[in-house]
Parts: C-alpha cells; sequence; structure tokens
C-alpha cells in the first residue's frame, strides 16, 4: 500500500522575485499560500501586470479550500483578483491585509461575493487536515505574518517576508518563541525567505532612517516633499512624526497614498494629531517652509504624482527652486531610467534632491532579512527540510547552502515553480512536475486575462493584430524630427493608420516640450490614446508597442 504524502507545489516566486504562491496538498484538500502579482520587465511591453498560471489550481477546483496571506504587499496579494476569479474560496489574512485586500477587490466588483476570514497571530484555525498558527513577524509592512501549518506528517512553517526588527515602530514585537517552541518540538520543512541572501550582517530596523531624515528636514529651506511605497506605513509614520516636530503641515498627493495613510490611521498605526493633516488644496495658505508634502511615485512610474509634479503638471505639487524631494526608497533594478529622468527634471526646476545613493546615512532600509537572520531562524526552527523560497534559481541555491553551513538542517531542497515536493515524516522528494509560469495581463480588468508567456504573442498577433507607433524625438528640443509611421498588421477590415498618425500627433501637441523629451512620458501617453482610438473604431485590444527613436 502506497504511504499518503504531503505535497509542496510552489506556484510562483521560486525561480523569479514577486509573484509569490505556494500550494500545499494533502489528499483532497489543498490550501494556496499567498497569490501575489509582479510588474513586467520594460521587454514586456504593452502589459500591465503579471501573475502565476494558476492552472494546476483550477483544475483541482473542488479541492482548493483557501488562500491564506501573509501579508499585504502586493506581491503577495495583488493576483487575487485573478485568482478570485476562476477559484470561489475564502481569503484568509490578519487586519491590515485584509483591509488592503477589500480596496484591491473592490476596485474589481469582487468584494461582495468574497468571504474574507480575518486571522491573528497566536489563533489557530483549521482548514481541513490543516491546522495554521499565524506567527507575529516584522517585515517594512505592517501586521506580517508567517504561518505553521501542521500537516499529518508534520509541522511545516513558511516564514512569508521578513527581517527580525527586534525595535519595531508599532511595538509589535517578532515572535521568536513561538518559532523556537515550534524547533523543540520538531518542523518537517521550513520554507524561507530568500530574498537578501546574498548582504551580511543584520538588516537595520525601521528605524534606523530616522537620524539621517531627521538631519534632511532640519536642512530643508522650503517645502518638503516626501516620497516612499504607499504601503510603506512605518516611513509614513516616520515622515508625519518628523513633519509634526518641525512645524511642518503635512499635505498627502496622490491616491494610493492617501488610501494607504487613510487605513494606516483607522487601524491605529498612524497617530495623526488634529490640524497636522491638510487638504491638497490648502497648501497655498502656508509658507514653504511649513509644508511637507506627502507624495507617491517613487520608481519614477511616468504617471504617478511625483512624475507629474517634476514636470509641472500636478494640479497642487509644484516644485519650486529650493524645495527638497526625498526619494526614501531604493532603486528597484529596472527603474534607474525612469527614476533618474524624474530627479533630472527636479534638479532643473533647482530642488534639492535627496536619494538612495549609498552615501550620507540611511534613507531607506531593507524589509527583508540579511543572512544573520536567515541563519537566527534556521537555528530557531531546525526544521529537517529547508526549502528556500522567494528569489531567483541563483538565490535559492545560495539560501540553501547557507542553511546548510548553519548545521541545523538535516537536508536543504531547491525546487523550482510547478516542481512537486512529496514529503513524509523521513522523505522529502521531487515527484512530477504541473503547469507553471507567467499570465500577462493587459489593463486593470480581470477579463483581460492574456495567455501565458509562450502562447501570448502568438495569440494576440493572431487574433487581435499589432501596432506599432514609431516616433522621432529630438531628446534636447522635444521636437518630433520625422513624422510619426504607424504599422498595423492582423487587423482586418478599416484603415486606421491616418487616423492613428493624427492621434499621435495630437498627443504629442498636448504635451510641454520638456514633458516630450520624456521617453516614460510619451510611450505611455501614446499607448493609452492610440488604445482608446483602435478600441473605439475596432472594436480590437492588439499590442501596441510605441517605438520612441531619441535622437
Ligand atoms: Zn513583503
Ligand atoms: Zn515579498
Amino acid at each position: 500500500m502506497q504511504t499518503k504524502k504531503l505535497k509542496i507545489i510552489p506556484l510562483g516566486g521560486l525561480g523569479e522575485f514577486g509573484m509569490n504562491c505556494m500550494a500545499l496538498r494533502w489528499e483532497d484538500d489543498i490550501i494556496v499560500i499567498d497569490a501575489g502579482l509582479m510588474f513586467p520587465e520594460s521587454e514586456l511591453l504593452g502589459v500591465d501586470v503579471v501573475v502565476p498560471d494558476i492552472s494546476y489550481l483550477v483544475e483541482n477546483k473542488e479541492y482548493v479550500r483557501g488562500i491564506i496571506l501573509t501579508h499585504g504587499h502586493q506581491d503577495h496579494i495583488g493576483g487575487l483578483p485573478w485568482f478570485l476569479n476562476e477559484l470561489k474560496v475564502p481569503v484568509y489574512g490578519t487586519e491590515f491585509t485584509l483591509a488592503y485586500v477589500e480596496g484591491n477587490l473592490e476596485e474589481h466588483e469582487l468584494l461582495d461575493e468574497t468571504e474574507l476570514i480575518e486571522i491573528a497571530p497566536k489563533e489557530k484555525f483549521t482548514i481541513g487536515p490543516f491546522t495554521i498558527e499565524p506567527i507575529r513577524v516584522t517585515h517594512s509592512m505592517v501586521d506580517a505574518v508567517a504561518l505553521a501549518i501542521e500537516t499529518p506528517v508534520g509541522v511545516v512553517i513558511h516564514t512569508g517576508d521578513f527581517k527580525i526588527d527586534l525595535a519595531p515602530l508599532d511595538d509589535r514585537a517578532f515572535d521568536l518563541h513561538t518559532f523556537a517552541e515550534y524547533g523543540k518540538r520538531g518542523v518537517l520543512a521550513l520554507l524561507q525567505d530568500s530574498t537578501n541572501v546574498e548582504r551580511s550582517g543584520y538588516t537595520p530596523s525601521e528605524r534606523a532612517v530616522i537620524p539621517r531624515l531627521d538631519e534632511v528636514f532640519s536642512q530643508a529651506k522650503k517645502k518638503l516633499f516626501f516620497s516612499c511605497f504607499s504601503s510603506s506605513i512605518y516611513r509614513i509614520k516616520i515622515a508625519m512624526e518628523l513633519a509634526r516636530k518641525h512645524g511642518r503641515k503635512v499635505a498627502v498627493v496622490g491616491r494610493s497614498m492617501m488610501e494607504s495613510t487613510e487605513i494606516a490611521q483607522d487601524l491605529g498605526y498612524i497617530d495623526i494629531p488634529q490640524g497636522l493633516v491638510i487638504n491638497p488644496g490648502q497648501m497655498k495658505d502656508f509658507p514653504p517652509e511649513q509644508l511637507m508634502v506627502l507624495i507617491s511615485g517613487t520608481q519614477g512610474e511616468p504617471m504617478s504624482a511625483l512624475s507629474r509634479a517634476a514636470l509641472d503638471n500636478h494640479k497642487f505639487a509644484h516644485i519650486d527652486a529650493g524645495d527638497t524631494v526625498v526619494l526614501s526608497s531604493r532603486v528597484i533594478p529596472g527603474n534607474e531610467k525612469g527614476i533618474f529622468r524624474v530627479i533630472d527634471h527636479l534638479s532643473r526646476r533647482d530642488a534639492n534632491v535627496v536619494y538612495d545613493d549609498g552615501s550620507n546615512g540611511l534613507i531607506h532600509v531593507s524589509g527583508h532579512g540579511s543572512q544573520e537572520e536567515m541563519r537566527l531562524m534556521i537555528n530557531l526552527v531546525r526544521p529537517k527540510f529547508f526549502i528556500p523560497v522567494h528569489g531567483d534559481y541563483r538565490i535559492l541555491r545560495k539560501h540553501a547552502e547557507l542553511a546548510m553551513e548553519t548545521g541545523a538542517v538535516e537536508h536543504a531542497i531547491v525546487i523550482e515553480d510547478g516542481d512537486v515536493l512529496e514529503l513524509d515524516k523521513d522523505e522529502a522528494r521531487k515527484k512530477d512536475k504541473v503547469t507553471a509560469g507567467r499570465v500577462l495581463i493587459d489593463s486593470g480588468s480581470s477579463i483581460d486575462v492574456v495567455e501565458d508567456l509562450v502562447i501570448r504573442d502568438r495569440k494576440i498577433l493572431s487574433e487581435d493584430g499589432i501596432v506599432l507607433a514609431v516616433l522621432a524625438i529630438n531628446k534636447r528640443t522635444g521636437k518630433m524630427e520625422l513624422p510619426p509611421e504607424v504599422i498595423m498588421r492582423g487587423f482586418g477590415g478599416a484603415d486606421i493608420t491616418d487616423q492613428a498618425c493624427e492621434v499621435m500627433m495630437k498627443t504629442l501637441d498636448e504635451l510641454s516640450s520638456e514633458q516630450k523629451a520624456d521617453y516614460g512620458m510619451v510611450n505611455e501617453k501614446v499607448r493609452v490614446e492610440l488604445k482608446r482610438l483602435i478600441q473605439k473604431t475596432t472594436g480590437r485590444r492588439p499590442m501596441i508597442m510605441p517605438v520612441i527613436l531619441e535622437i
């Protein structure tokens, strides 16, 4: 007789950064940990987001019992609308995580039909054969948990994202004790966040940015723009407290920033004294040295509030000579060009830009633990099997080596998306493979699920065609050097080439010459306008690729 096995099946985030998703299966019961998305790399032109291929879950839909979220970052919850379109299952998360999820689901009109179940550290709950205990961890995101999952063959611990911040800003301590207790009783497998495996030492506390930011606040002569990820509640809290200390009113600009601040305030993470926050429209009533503008757009996203402000294109946020702009975030690889373009625009306006250039003290810290924190966790949990999660193959591999060096694990196993790892009390073995991959999604709608990368191009090209919009723009003057050209393939019927050229000319005319010189801005505007025209006149949704030649 064949003995029963536990199956661990990663569907996203093992082999890439982002779109985290992991399935656990015991017989006819499946639970899913996280449902993330990933933002497309620039070579995936014309695509808005990327989510994991969940064919395996869809094929086994009657067995999927729920999705459990570790925390509210987009690479863990952002795929939910697409998941829930296919799987009608309850979603479990902590209070703050669910507050984010609600907003997300509301946008996709999925909120009413989805069952959201709040979970909390130390409160065990049961789903089929699994009994799950959320364990408090610290991270750059508030209210993050790891999951200890009791299965018929032993305990599996999934850390989620974490760093060990021994002085968290919300006084919610990392629950090292509970990890140690599980370690003492025996843990079958530890699935641990690999993100920072190449960094030695410890990751500094979220508090570590305070001294340098305090200095920046004291030196700022005019308005102070503070930009960070809208989900960085700790960073927003620090900025608000510094604004109060230095006698500045706070205007919150950008939709995501406003929503985040509101949720954080409602749930007690930020305590905003009466009168500190003003409406953006009231800024003109205060002298510049009494203002802080909390603004979104640290990654140079072309349509973000900061990018628009940097080009004098925002209703309320105006950059003047002598203003200070703080980018309290890291430069995510791939975004350098966009970020430095925004910094250029700001510098041209004689703003003083403070960003993470590695000098002059910390203005940003990572949310992921470095090597010593990884080693510490492994030593507390002492699992039989160690499985690195979250990262490229190289990173997973290094993490497995690091785990073996601790002497505290019996085996380290590297698995990737689609692998099926079968475990019993004594053994872990890679068995078969299931479908895994990336699904590319165009625009914010849940019906627009485009197929997996391999067949995507073929499919779009055959059904909806392709549009190449070629513009030659002089980088210095912003002038169009040649008439625009549009190449369309795969469309039958109406020829709208002339109309498309007109739309492009018109779009460009409406931009200032500085905006015209901004590749990202032109690219996005042209894409949006062409999409609108083509959809209206033909009902098609071709792949639109603006090709902008900077001359
Ligand atoms: Zn995270
Ligand atoms: Zn993450």
